[in-house]
């Protein structure tokens, strides 16, 4: 069974996409470090999805920041534009001692063609004295996960006390030892690192998520790609502050705690945190990937109705609801996707949603079968939901559909919380399943490739490739 911890679900990087900015990143970072002795050029063609939406996505970015060999999860992003300055003004990216010709004008190639092995495909081609060297293939698989084939699909071999790769799997576990989905996965964890980590590293990624939620509530503008849509989450969020003072990020929270409270106000305060943060990730700003950066909203909102809005009971429980989310997560991966670029916006918004509605409803009391009753009930109305981004930018439909996500999840914990999940005719693993099947008979079109729905009956900025 492949192990995929929290970790891998849940990571801190910036936009505007996982699978078209931060995996092709990684790969970038990688294939730095294998270059060897003596290249002394070096080129990357992006194949696919990754060249029809390779440059509102960023792809072209991300490639020339990985093999300088930034990280994702700490570059300061106010540099990003000196260092890709760097790149254009010299041609040149400095690999270790080595100084290896790279002309993104030229480099960087765009190829119309879908690769037989994955949409999303990327190859490195290294050169010494005009000759080719070596090439190197990266499958960017969703989520910011890479892989390269011929080599073992996850390099997280460890052995599990609670290996999970279906629902049933966990309802095994949780009721043999009457536990919740949240200690379960713990358990898997400390495998890996020890509770104080476990804790440490997810109040780093709560706290990045906050983060990005008060910048994208703070922050005016327009967004950068050409469409110019106008960032909306500041605006609301002043409409629903009243005008009210604040001159810290807790000083807000608490003007929204102590503010009206009735549905329409919080449902409004829902999509306002979710746009807030896809407001970010479309600016090259910093979220977690949760499972992805299209869908990076959905989560922080639900937590925030949480946190906000409901009987709050402590920091612990958002610790429990980011594993039992994770987990959730990594059941669509395993049985399914988490890639648009295979599933469609399914895989994005779908899985967050799925994540969001599984965390939420443990931390609201409810049972472990409750929990997988809610995760299945917000995909199940996201089946066959396609990705159709105007222009390839990570903008429309993507910002407002994350808002369509954390309702979604809300209203789908809530009917589980009053149901009786034995009554329930589709179980989680039903629903990965169709979303499997779905996903491979979708036409290509709408898969990430910004050449059907919206994306068509508006074509606008479509990058050259
Ligand atoms: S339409 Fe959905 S899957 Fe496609 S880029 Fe936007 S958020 Fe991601």
């Amino acid at each position: 069974m492949q192990a995929i911890s929290i970790f891998e679900i849940f990571k801190i990087g910036i936009g505007p996409s996982s699978s078209h900015t931060l995996g092709p990143w990684n790969a970038a970072r990688d294939f730095r470090t294998s270059i060897g002795a003596g290249c002394d050029h070096i080129q990357v063609h992006l194949y696919g999805s990754l060249c029809k939406t390779g440059k509102g996505h960023a792809t072209d970015v991300a490639v020339q920041l990985g093999l300088q060999g930034h990280d994702s999860s700490i570059i300061d992003v106010d540099k990003i534009t000196t260092y890709l300055k760097k790149i254009a003004d010299t041609k040149v990216i400095k690999i270790g001692d080595a100084e290896v010709s790279f002309d993104p004008e030229s480099d960087i190639v765009f190829k119309k063609v879908t690769h037989a092995l994955h949409p999303n495909t990327l190859i490195f081609h290294a050169y010494k004295n005009g000759e080719h060297m070596k090439e190197s293939i990266y499958l960017s698989i969703g989520g910011g996960f890479i892989e390269k084939p011929g080599e073992p699909k996850s390099k997280n071999e460890v052995k599990l006390p609670f290996p999970i790769d279906k629902g049933k799997d966990i309802l095994t576990y949780t009721d043999k030892y009457k536990s919740s989905i949240s200690d379960i996965v713990i358990q898997n964890e400390k495998i890996q690192r020890t509770q104080e980590e476990i804790v440490r590293d997810l109040d780093e990624i709560l706290d990045t998520m906050l983060a990005c939620i008060y910048r994208g509530c703070t922050t005016d503008g327009i967004l950068p790609g050409g469409l110019n849509v106008k960032r909306r989450a500041r605006h609301l969020c002043l409409q629903l502050n009243g005008g009210k003072s604040y001159n810290s990020l807790n000083e807000w929270l608490e003007t929204i705690r102590n503010g009206p409270r009735d549905h329409s106000i919080i449902n409004r305060w829902i999509s306002c945190f979710a746009l807030a943060v896809n407001e970010e990730n479309a600016a090259m700003g910093r979220v977690v990937t949760s499972p992805t950066n299209g869908a990076a909203g959905v989560i922080p909102a639900v937590i925030m109705y949480y946190f906000l809005f409901c009987d709050y009971k402590g920091r612990d429980t958002l610790i429990n609801f980011m594993c039992t989310a994770g987990e959730i997560g990594s059941l669509f991966k395993k049985g399914a996707t988490i890639s648009a670029a295979v599933g469609g916006c399914q895989a994005e918004i779908g899985v967050s949603s799925a994540m969001a509605a599984g965390g939420l409803t443990e931390v609201l009391g409810g049972t472990p079968r409750q929990v997988l009753m809610a995760a299945e009930i917000a995909m199940e109305h996201h089946l066959g939901m396609t990705c159709d981004p105007i222009g390839g930018l990570v903008q429309i439909p993507c910002i407002e559909r994350n808002a369509m996500g954390a309702v979604k999840a809300i209203t789908a914990t809530h009917l589980a919380l009053t149901s009786e999940p034995h009554d329930a005719k589709v179980d989680i693993d039903t629903v990965i399943k169709t979303m499997w099947d779905t996903a491979q008979e979708m036409n290509s079109k709408y898969k990430e490739t910004a050449e059907g729905g919206l994306a068509y009956n508006l074509p606008v900025i479509m990058p050259e490739c």
